[in-house]
């Protein structure tokens, strides 16, 4: 009999389930209420990654003379970002339904719940009803931004990091809440815009989960480019004000801006799942997971930020993949469990961060003997090309093996140059194999092999 999948939420989660699902054979119904492809294709990665390189574009411009050309004086138009964004939205959700289309999976719109262990509601927008059963059912439904009881998020004034894509207006001076990975990237963007931009950080470092290195490089960024560092600053209050706002911290400083922008972590998308029907555990109301994603009831599986997981797209993909695998009784064969410890990440500012697997500061925490090796981009022909020798590459090797543990890159195209070492890490590679390759001269994946030399 053929292996009946439902899934609710179509992120890329969910879209990964069901297409590998399909592929495996199984008969896959996916409900969603919003769109195909989720608030990564909606609100999250992809706007935010699309209006940063708009940005990137801008200051790039703006230095063009580093280039040997004329003086260029951009000006950023709204309305055409706006377009662009649509544009590529479309691009991506019809490409999504496209594939799934071509596996034959079903695609409710519509809200999924469960009733009972095996049996799932869709309720469609006009009110209708459908219940499906399912052999294994999958919950894919994501998180949305944490909005905090102090703050009035009107959305005019006072945003949540969905309500900036783009703003109705480029704000003149726009307080940032929120020194992680968002509100950094949201930081880089509006001050590319030409915003003025003040960032609270609540402790002493931005991205305080991050090496304290690679931190500092971001800060001096920051700084030469002219936005207001304010450290310690925890926020406790938002007041609108005839010409903008007011951001209050804790120890009586405040920040004023035309207007605000929170950016404060996320929270699950789990209300009205109809979780309590069937027992499932929760912390927080995210859905814990197992190795394999299986919730604490074994044949209902959760994947992407409700998992509680590493809240990264990346992730949710692999996490759907797997699944769908498990489901289909593919990891009774060997296979390799997913490993959030090597997944790669990037933070898309200027210069970009990107880090992978063991951290310099979390090896000293350990007590571990590792060796780093570090290569700044300065002493690459092709950053002296791209007019960019801003950042550096780190690698942290096992001292008696050679085997690369993690590394850091900052600099220009740090998220696509990760790559190599994420290939490293999740291979088990040494820097030998690093340096026995042959890369392209002249290119920045060059500093690499310094690094692992
Ligand atoms: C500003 C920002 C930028 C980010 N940038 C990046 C990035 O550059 N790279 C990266 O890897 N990650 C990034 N992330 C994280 C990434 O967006 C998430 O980790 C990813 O979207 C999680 O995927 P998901 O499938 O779990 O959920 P989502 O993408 O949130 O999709 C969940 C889907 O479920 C649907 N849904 C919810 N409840 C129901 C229901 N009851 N019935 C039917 N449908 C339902 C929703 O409509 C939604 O479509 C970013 C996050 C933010 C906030």
């Amino acid at each position: 009999m053929t292996t009946r999948i439902v899934i609710i939420g179509g992120g890329p989660a969910g879209h990964s389930a069901a297409t590998y699902g399909a592929r495996l054979g199984a008969e896959i119904v996916l409900i969603e209420r919003d769109v195909l492809g989720g608030a990564a294709h909606l609100w999250d990665c992809i706007p935010s990654k699309a209006m940063i390189a708009t940005g990137g574009a801008l200051s790039f411009l703006s230095r063009s003379e580093g280039m040997g050309l004329d003086k260029v004086t951009p000006h950023i138009d709204l309305d055409g970002v706006r377009e662009r964004l649509s544009g590529i939205e479309a691009k991506l959700t019809s490409s999504t339904n496209r594939v799934l289309a071509s596996q034959n999976v079903r695609i409710i719109d519509g809200t999924g719940s469960i009733l009972g262990p095996h049996l799932v509601r869709a309720t469609t927008p006009d009110g209708g009803e459908e219940d499906f059963e399912a052999d294994y059912i999958v919950l894919c439904t994501g998180s949305r931004p944490r909005l905090p009881d102090w703050a009035d998020v009107d959305g005019e004034r006072i945003l949540s990091t969905r309500d900036a894509y783009p703003p109705k207006e480029l704000p003149e001076h726009i307080v940032v809440v929120g020194s992680g990975v968002t509100g950094v990237e949201f930081v880089h963007m509006f001050r590319s815009f030409g915003s003025e931009v003040t960032l609270l950080v609540s402790r002493q470092q931005v991205l305080p989960a991050k090496d304290a290195e690679v931190a500092a490089a971001l800060e001096d960024d920051f700084l030469r480019r002219g936005v207001n560092l304010m450290k310690g600053a925890r926020s406790v209050g938002i007041d609108r004000t005839e010409r903008g706002v007011i951001v209050h911290a804790e120890d009586g400083r405040h920040a004023e801006g035309s207007h605000a922008l929170l950016a404060i972590g996320s929270v699950p998308n789990s209300e009205m799942l109809g979780l309590e029907n069937v027992g499932i555990e929760t912390d927080g109301g995210y859905v814990p997971v197992d190795h394999h994603c299986r919730s604490s009831v074994p044949h209902i599986y959760a994947a992407g930020d409700l998992s509680g997981r590493l809240p990264l797209s990346s992730v949710a993909s692999m996490q759907g993949r797997k699944i769908a695998e498990h489901a289909m009784g593919m990891h009774d064969l060997p296979h390799r469990h997913l490993d959030y410890d090597k997944a790669a990440s990037a933070i898309f500012t200027e210069p970009e961060i990107a880090d992978v697997g063991l951290a310099e500061a979390d090896a000293f925490a350990e007590g571990r003997k590792i060796r780093v090796t570090k290569v700044p981009f300065s002493v690459s022909a092709k950053a002296l090309i791209n007019d960019d020798p801003r950042g550096f590459v780190k690698i942290v090797s096992d001292p008696a093996t050679g085997v690369i543990l993690g590394g850091s890159i900052v600099g220009r195209h740090a998220a696509e140059l990760i790559s190599i070492l994420a290939l490293a890490v999740n291979a088990g590679l040494t820097v030998n194999d690093i340096v026995e390759s042959l890369f392209v001269h002249p290119t920045l994946s060059e500093v690499l092999a310094e690094a692992a030399e």
